[in-house]
């Protein structure tokens, strides 16, 4: 293993795990903390739900993660954070990023969560979310982890213990990589041992990806790890994005309720009609859905994916929520949804798309998964996954992301 990875929930580590593979490193991505061998792969992507964990939870299971892949070989550890950098004023990223460095031993670590590629650039410490500041981007309102502050140096340093952060601005990063290395010496002299990135381009991310080639510890989003397969000498190729070949019948599970999802099951639904829906009023009722769903699905398994929904516009959404509380309907549905993936996997389904987040993580517990190898890409940051328990090949696509043809254009990819 060339590079070790940590990240701070499950859809940002595939984001990463993506990123990685487009650039030439075979990546395995675990769901928790991994035990055991380390897979034969350039780098291990380990998936935690840390981002709005505890602090002393997130920083244990940061650590446990940091040694599993010390242990097994990674030189450098990649602490992905989220592209807007959310945090509240305890952390995580502060201390998560203190714990690994004081573990490493490490003197500096850059932090940057540009992606240009998404529209996140970081210019004189200051995060853009496409042409407005993260503070007057829609994150300003975030339920959990409001960003009101797009001044990173400043967001950072209060969630520091003892360390102090500095910039590396854009003037630097566009003079290259002997600048920006320079411009880290300067700062280590006095007295800083992190430094938040500028970067606007991938030039820019490629540059700071060999500065910081040395360093043994990187807070980013997935952006930064478009510089650093390069780094191995690796370059793009079919090959680390190949997976076993595909065999069984397909299906797709959707728990995602955003416009996108709402757009790709409408789609599907008009492509290909074999879909059942799922009415959560009706599950409230103690009505046995999953069973239905599978005894309505397993005839009709085959070449053609089946779509078994519980996807619904908004309204729909807010009368549920309304009868049932947000939570409980969403738990339930989760549930649920995670029963039929099961069934459907059981009955011979072995290449399935699943919808929404939450729902990708249930469905990925239920089915007992807790390794992914990452192939290659569908739509921006989702890739086809094959876990080899229990012999599955998976798309796992949060909320918005996808074009509207996704479910069944997935599959053709395969
Ligand atoms: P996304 O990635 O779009 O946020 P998630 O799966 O993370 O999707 O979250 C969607 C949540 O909405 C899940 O908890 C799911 O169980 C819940 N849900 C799905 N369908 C419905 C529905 N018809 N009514 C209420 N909640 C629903």
């Amino acid at each position: 293993m060339k590079l070790g990875c940590i990240a701070d929930d499950f859809t940002g580590a595939t984001d990463l795990a993506n990123n990685l593979v487009r650039a030439g490193m075979r990546v395995v991505q675990t769901i928790g903390v991994p035990t055991g061998p380390a897979p034969d792969v350039d780098a291990v992507v380990v998936a935690l739900k840390s981002r709005t964990a505890p602090v002393a939870e997130a920083v244990a299971e940061s650590l446990a993660a940091a040694r599993w892949l010390r242990r097994h070989g990674a030189g450098q550890i990649y602490f992905k954070v989220c592209s807007t950098f959310d945090s509240t004023a305890q952390g995580n990223i502060g201390p998560v990023a203190e714990a690994l460095m004081d573990e490493l031993g490490a003197d500096f670590a850059i932090v940057t969560p540009a992606f240009p590629e998404n529209a996140r650039t970081v210019f004189k410490g200051h995060l853009f979310v496409g042409d407005v500041l993260l503070s007057d981007s829609p994150m300003r309102h975030h339920p959990l982890t409001p960003m009101t502050d797009a001044n990173l140096v400043r967001v950072l340093q209060p969630q520091l213990r003892s360390r102090r952060v500095g910039l590396i601005d854009h003037r630097a990063v566009a003079r290259g990589e002997a600048a920006v290395r320079e411009r880290i010496a300067a700062l280590m002299t006095e007295g800083f041992t992190l430094a938040i990135a500028d970067a606007v381009s991938d030039d820019d991310l490629r540059v700071l990806a060999r500065a910081s080639a040395d360093l043994r510890v990187v807070v980013a989003g997935s952006g930064l790890a478009i510089g650093i397969p390069a780094l191995h000498g690796l370059v793009p190729s079919a090959q680390a994005a190949a997976l076993p070949p595909a065999v069984g019948t397909r299906a797709v599970i959707s728990g995602s309720c955003s416009a996108a999802t709402n757009g790709q099951v409408a789609h599907f639904i008009a492509q290909c009609g074999a879909a059942f829906a799922i009415d959560p009023l009706r599950l409230a009722e103690g009505q046995d859905l999953a069973a239905q769903a599978l005894t309505w699905a397993l005839p009709r398994l085959g070449a053609r994916p089946v779509l078994v929904y519980a996807t619904a516009e908004p309204a729909a959404v807010k009368a549920v929520q309304q009868q049932l509380g947000a939570e409980q309907a969403g738990a339930l549905v989760e549930r649920t949804l995670a029963t039929v993936a099961s069934g459907l996997v059981q009955a011979g389904v072995k290449q399935l798309v699943v919808a929404g987040g939450e729902t990708s993580g249930a469905c990925v517990q239920a089915l007992g998964i807790t390794q992914l190898r990452i192939g290659p890409q569908i739509d921006p940051g989702v890739p086809w996954c094959h876990a080899a328990v229990p012999g599955v090949h998976l798309a796992l696509k949060s909320g918005n992301f996808g074009g509207p043809d996704f479910f069944t254009r997935a599959f053709a990819l395969l």
